[in-house]
């Protein structure tokens, strides 16, 4: 008789990183004899895969472990570990303050994941968040499993060297790390014949890619262009990208390479030269103004997305103005902007803080500009002939979901399987959405 599949429950908090640690730590369990399952009633393992980038992190962390504390009183048998950079950040402070927890691991070290849940079934505590010398991609399995749908993460670089001041990235996910050529080559072509056909390079830096080939060093540009001639793979995107990081081959594969797709995630942070000097960036805001011109010159129609942190220490009126300006020069399609919260460690933490109400009403202020830039950026597409990648059935019958190449969920009545790539005329646009035909 062989032996029923031991359920693995893994609840992932923060990036598109995370989501794709947490696939590749159920596929190092699934050697383990583990079967990932939805629910962590009846788990014989629970893993939270945690993000430090919100405020409070740690504390969210503990008392999403007190939940689980009534299963692991009726199956004493149920391991529990805590990944992600939470896990980096805190290490055996977690085995300390919540001895239910049997593992700690940190993200560079998911490859040890399953000795370590050999060490916890056997009796022990274990706990790994060293950073190794070896890349824990080098040790995971090399084929990933089927995927359900036609759209994929590839973490192509991890880490980051650039310690801008409010961050915790340089210390959670260590120094800026890039996957070898040919082992992305060979995930992404496995990922082609499972019928995925649009991959987003992942990295907490992707921009900053520089992976071997033989006796050469390959920018991102160099990868993307040799990932598009991958037969079946259809569009290639990267997330997140430091503006210090977009080099000239980057900005010409956005005009030359038709299978990359026409976004860009570009965070400022600020427009304020007086705070980006501040926060560390190494750049000012006439660059960036400078540098998505020429992204512009290469793909005119490109849509620009960023992220913004309002109220950072010090910050003024005139500081929160020049964002402003800054925001109605570029004119973003999508944005991300926070308030900002300070995070243990990090040398911003150490300063004083905005006033919280005069925060509250510049971030309003920016959002407001910020959804206005957005709603425009989307009713543009009504009447232009878009390509859309359906992904799944929509809410109403008979319809289906999927991306634009300008990543705008796009509605369409129409009898199309997950995975067809096809044209459509824009219609309609809604606050979150577009709907079109098919040409
Ligand atoms: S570049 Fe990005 S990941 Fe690196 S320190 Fe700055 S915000 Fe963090």
């Amino acid at each position: 008789m062989t032996e029923a599949p031991k359920k693995l429950y893994i609840k992932t908090y923060g990036c598109q990183m995370n989501v794709y640690d947490s696939e590749r730590m159920a596929e190092a369990m699934g050697g383990q004899g583990y079967e990932q399952v939805d629910s962590p009633e009846g788990a014989d393992m629970i893993l939270l895969n945690t993000c430090h980038i919100r405020e409070k992190a740690a504390e969210k962390v503990y008392s999403e472990l007190g939940r689980y504390k009534p299963l692991k009183v009726a199956n004493p048998d149920l391991k529990i570990g805590v990944a992600g950079c939470v896990a980096q950040a805190e290490g055996e402070e977690i085995l300390r303050r919540q001895p239910m927890v049997d593992l700690v691991v940190g993200p560079q070290s998911y490859h040890r994941l399953p000795e370590l849940e050999r060490q916890a079934r056997a009796g022990g505590k274990a706990l790994d968040t060293d950073f190794p010398e070896e890349m824990k991609f080098d040790h995971l399995p090399q084929r990933p499993k089927p995927k359900r749908g036609p759209t994929a993460f590839l973490t192509v670089q991890e880490g980051c060297d650039k310690f801008c001041a409010f961050c915790v990235v340089p210390y959670t996910r260590g120094a800026e790390v890039s996957r070898p050529v040919s082992r992305i080559l060979r995930e992404a072509e496995g990922l082609v014949e499972q019928g995925v056909r649009e991959i987003t390079l992942l990295g907490q830096n992707v921009n900053a890619y520089h992976g071997e080939e033989g006796s050469e060093t390959w920018g991102l540009a160099r990868l993307i262009r040799r990932l598009a001639e991958i037969d079946g793979l259809d569009r290639i995107r990267f997330t997140t990208s430091h503006p210090r990081d977009m080099d000239d081959d980057l900005i010409a594969a956005h005009g030359d390479c038709d299978k990359l797709m026409p976004y860009l995630h570009l965070p400022v942070q600020s427009g304020s030269d007086r705070i980006l000097k501040r926060m560390n960036r190494g750049h000012t805001a006439e660059d960036y103004i400078r540098l998505v011109e020429r992204i512009r010159a290469a793909r005119p129609d490109i849509l620009m997305s960023g992220d913004f942190i309002v109220g950072f220490p010090e910050e003024t009126e005139e500081d929160f103005l020049a964002t402003m300006a800054l925001v109605e020069e570029v004119g973003y399609g999508q944005c991300f902007s926070f308030k900002y919260s300070s995070r243990p460690g990090t040398p911003a933490a150490e300063r004083p803080l905005v006033d919280p109400a005069e925060a509250d009403d510049r971030l309003q202020r920016l959002q407001a500009l910020l959804t206005r830039q957005q709603r425009a950026a989307q009713d543009a597409m009504v009447g232009r002939e878009v390509g859309v990648l359906v992904e799944k059935a929509g809410r109403l019958p008979g319809q289906v979901v999927g991306k634009s190449d300008h990543l705008h969920a796009v509605h369409m009545v129409a009898n199309l399987a997950p995975g067809s790539l096809v044209r459509a005329r824009i219609t309609e646009s809604a606050p979150n959405s577009l709907a079109g035909t098919l040409v």
